[in-house]
């Protein structure tokens, strides 16, 4: 089998998918999530005609040439409506939030005022200067009316989207069900995190970045712990993957004696894809179906790992969740610095970028693209992507970019 280029893989990974199924969130655990179906507003917002300022209900007439004297009749406040109606010569002292009463229709700011006591020892208001501003009143509906289709499927649940879904009058949203992904790290090598290496041994540390792009992504993540390279730890490790939608495998998928990842899968009926793809970092690149879960198997190294699950891993649970795949798709940058020809596997470079100015980010290729580091790869805030064979490009031409933060 020759290697297959990046696009054919990607689409290989992603044939077929269909959104989760959606499930019930309370809205105040909803962060995150992705709507299953468009959301209705079940409310009209503001539901009543509303006062921005704090002043004096009344009736615009009555202020038509000023100064002038009103009647001050009672209050409204916000949670607290003024029951009555405004009458000419009247008003009502009125603070934000409140409702309008009915009868007036314009509201004069507090700072054009001052208020005062009748001959008769009543409450009374002297309008002083300037016209009502229109924007003082927030009409009924302003914002949203009831019926009105505000969120579509698909969108993620951010700050901006819980807190109109919540005014929209929504305490439960239906939300896709979390893609579940099992992460398997392999090798004799690896000890966990934290623990200090012994002779020959490194620490595992891709599971981690892995998982917390598989998350920051949507998913749940099951860490199913290190198997050691033989194939009776590799079968126990993955008897613990239950029922994931992903099954994804670090290391141990090459094709050197203890790569024994694939012969596993294979024994318990996976059926291959690929396994080799055109792709800098990244080469062994396995895919395959086993039952209903999708099986991808990473490159130990860590760099390598790191960008496959941002290339390949990240659209899939998109697409498990339903949301739009190109937005996972790269965005156009301008290099900052020439570009040598690229040779004939596609190349994720790691990279960083400014602020240019004709809107596209500048972007610069960090030092090192050596596959083993992880210090660059931290500094780097983009994989900056050059095709298979593409010419030398100059400082200034557009290329292709992946955020890495999202
Ligand atoms: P492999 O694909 O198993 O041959 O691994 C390639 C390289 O990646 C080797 O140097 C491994 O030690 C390293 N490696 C494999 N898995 C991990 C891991 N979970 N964390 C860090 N390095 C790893
Ligand atoms: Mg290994």
């Amino acid at each position: 089998m020759p290697p297959l280029s990046v696009d054919e893989a990607l689409a290989r990974i992603l044939d077929g998918v269909a959104p989760l199924p959606g499930e019930a969130s309370a809205i105040e655990a909803a962060h995150g999530r992705i709507l299953a179906e468009p959301l209705a507003a079940r409310l009209t917002q503001p539901p009543f005609d509303a006062s921005a300022m704090d002043g004096y209900a009344v009736r615009a007439a009555d202020v038509v040439r000023l100064p002038a004297t009103l009647e001050v009749i009672g209050q409204a406040a916000a949670g607290h409506p003024f029951s009555g109606t405004v009458a000419a010569g009247q008003a009502v002292r009125i603070f934000t939030g409140a409702p309008v009463p009915s009868g007036a229709d314009a509201i004069v700011i507090q700072e054009n005022t001052a208020p005062g006591t009748s001959a008769r020892g009543g409450p009374i208001v002297t309008v002083q200067e300037g016209i009502p501003d229109p924007g003082n009143i927030r009409r009924r509906g302003f914002d949203f009316t009831e019926g009105a289709v505000l969120l579509e499927a698909g969108r993620r649940l951010g700050p901006r989207e819980l807190s109109l879904a919540a005014a929209m009058g929504h305490g439960e949203v239906r939300v896709r069900r979390r893609p579940r992904v099992a992460v398997l790290s392999t090798g004799d090598e690896l000890v966990a995190p934290g623990s200090r290496p012994g002779r020959g041994q490194i620490v595992s540390s891709n599971h981690l970045g892995v998982a917390a792009l598989a998350e920051l992504a949507g998913a749940q993540v099951q860490q199913l712990g290190i198997a050691r390279d033989t194939r009776e730890s590799l079968q126990a490790h993955l008897d613990k993957a239950g029922d994931a939608d992903v099954i994804v495998t670090i290391g141990g998928a090459s094709v050197g004696d203890h790569d024994l990842v694939g012969p596993v899968l294979a024994a318990r009926g996976m059926a291959l894809s690929f396994w080799k793809i055109a792709m800098r970092p990244g080469k062994p690149l396995m895919f395959g179906r086993l039952g209903s879960a999708r099986v991808l198997g990473l490159p130990g190294n860590p760099v390598s790992s790191l960008v496959c699950t941002r290339v390949f891993l990240v659209p899939l649970l998109r697409a498990l969740l339903g949301r739009p795949a190109r937005d996972a798709a790269p965005i156009a940058a301008r290099a900052a610095v020439a570009l040598e020809a690229n040779g004939p596997r596609q190349h994720y470079m790691r990279a960083t970028t400014k602020p240019g100015s004709d809107g596209a980010p500048l972007v610069t290729p960090v030092r090192s693209q050596d596959s083993s580091l992880l210090a660059p790869l931290a500094q780097a805030d983009c994989l900056l992507v050059r095709p298979p064979g593409a010419p030398e490009a100059p400082a200034g031409s557009l290329v292709p970019i992946l955020p890495l933060d999202f």
